[in-house]
């Protein structure tokens, strides 16, 4: 049974109304008080806000420490190292990878989150070991959020043997996207990566994640060779750049040709908002016609001692980092948070055509949900209160922070 009636919420803080949700999807919304129907579960939305689920499209599932004790972090800093790091710690945790991967999706949930795309780090190491980790959370909470997995080379696919055959195989069991990692600055071979990158991509008719951190005009020839063999492919709409700090880097005009060609052939951005030289000018990517989504990143794990899996949290951090203070650009954070994210997972999903659109609570949209304590939606991202309910395919997953 996918059908609830919602009485007495705001969508997007607008008038209050009732909201009826038949099959996971949204059937009607009217002014409040207008009757239930029969037999349908109702809840008293109690004059909170209405707005869509959270996506979370950059989150590390396999690499997190949330719900251990603390370890006071010694990453040594740069990706490389801290790879060595993780690697040289992971296996100690006082849980096994796939109590961590569950506990942590748990708390994405909980949070407000019920779409997720999320890595599992395939290398020389570990294998498919992680990735059976993530699978096993994803099943776990297979009725609370849909779970893209990631098969994610961390160690870069050259530097290390065997490393395209095992992305092939988490391909083959459980991952649905191909990702790939600092083309130049990690495998020192851009062409080979790519071409390893694509072609496997091409050959199971996945999508394509790419974390480019490289800077300035390097991630920029990354970016174009991305741009080269998406178009040579025809994978509109199915190649997301995660972080893309390059283009944070980029000066004007050049910026604007570069967001044209990845408007044309629906190449996303995926960004955990990071502080900074490294801020991406949001409000230019979204208004270029990019879609664009935001994740938590890795949680309070052998690289970083920061994350709490509230991605409601990282959409502050997205609106401060972006200097907004105005509702309608703090309100467009949350819409990035919630919305975009969903439409970097599914591209059939329309993708915010400006800074003014709030979509996701409308007659036909999905019943991916959140009610959010607070007066308006910029008031929701200042004080991320805890009273929230959670609603996927219709039904309550979460309440108050706590799984139901
Ligand atoms: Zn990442």
């Amino acid at each position: 049974m996918n059908d609830l009636y919602l009485s007495g919420v705001r969508p997007w803080g607008g008038p209050l109304s009732d909201v009826e949700i038949r099959d996971g999807r949204i059937a009607a919304v009217t002014a409040a008080g207008t009757a239930a129907p029969e037999g349908v579960p109702r809840l008293d939305g109690e004059g909170r806000l209405l707005v869509p689920s959270f996506s979370d499209v950059h989150v590390h599932l396999d690499s997190t420490r949330l719900g251990l004790p603390w370890r006071p972090n010694d990453s040594p800093g740069g990706v490389w190292a801290n790879m060595l790091h993780d690697r040289a710690h992971w296996r100690e945790a006082e849980a096994s990878m796939t109590e961590r991967s569950t506990h942590m999706l748990g708390l994405l949930i909980a949070h407000g989150v019920t779409r997720v795309r999320g890595y599992a780090q395939v290398d020389a190491d570990c294998k498919l070991e992680r990735l059976e980790a993530v699978v096993a959370a994803r099943e776990t909470h297979a009725d609370r959020a849909d779970v893209e997995i990631i098969a994610f080379p961390q160690a870069g696919l050259l530097r290390e043997p065997g490393v395209p055959e095992l992305m092939e195989a988490a391909l083959r069991n459980g991952a649905g996207v191909m990702g790939g990692i600092d083309p130049c600055g990690l495998d020192r071979d851009p062409v080979r990566h790519l071409d390893i990158v694509f072609g496997l991509a091409d050959r199971f008719g996945v999508a394509v994640d790419v974390h480019l951190h490289e800077p300035g005009e390097l991630g920029l020839f990354s970016l174009e060779l991305i741009i080269e063999r998406t178009r040579a492919l025809d994978l509109r709409g199915k190649v997301t750049i995660s972080h893309a700090f390059t283009l944070a880097h980029t000066p004007l005009p050049r910026l604007d040709e570069v967001l044209a060609e990845m408007a044309e052939l629906d190449i996303s951005v995926a960004t955990v908002a990071p502080p900074g030289r490294n801020t991406l000018p949001l409000r230019r990517l979204t208004e270029a016609g990019i879609r664009v989504g935001l994740g938590d990143d890795g949680q309070r794990d052998y690289w970083s001692p920061y994350g709490n899996a509230d991605l409601l949290d990282r959409t502050w951090q997205l609106a401060f980092t972006n200097g907004f203070r105005n509702d309608d650009v703090v309100e467009h954070a949350l819409a990035v948070g919630t919305w975009g994210g969903a439409t970097v997972i599914d591209p059939s999903l329309p993708a915010l055509r400006g800074v003014h659109d709030r979509p996701g609570v409308a007659v036909g949209d999905p019943a991916e949900l959140v009610l959010l304590d607070g007066e308006a939606p910029a008031a929701a991202v200042q004080d991320r209160l805890p009273h929230r309910t959670v609603i996927h395919a219709g039904r309550v997953v979460a309440h108050d922070l706590t799984l139901v």
